[in-house]
């Protein structure tokens, strides 16, 4: 798996739906690959902010690590 198939692949991932074989490649690609490591751990973080965020009366968390804002914000200025 490239680097580039992994990341079609991360929204399945992460829901759950990738076919056994295809979550294998996946596993071993992240267990060589520390860009896509990072990228995974980054996507996660950001999918879950953004449902805090996403809150319809909970508003922003105050508690929200300023380096997570900026990932969060660099993640969008990618078209992440
Ligand atoms: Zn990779």
């Amino acid at each position: 798996m490239t680097c580039k198939e992994l990341i079609a692949f991360l929204m399945d991932y992460l829901d759950g739906d990738l076919p056994d074989e295809e979550m294998r490649h996946f596993d071993e690609h992240i267990g060589i690959c520390p860009e896509c490591t990072d990228y995974l751990e980054s996507y996660k973080e950001t999918v879950r902010v953004g449902k805090m965020i996403c809150q319809p009366d909970g508003g922003l968390p105050a508690d929200i690590p300023e380096d997570l804002v900026t990932t969060i914000l660099a993640a969008r200025r990618a078209g992440a």
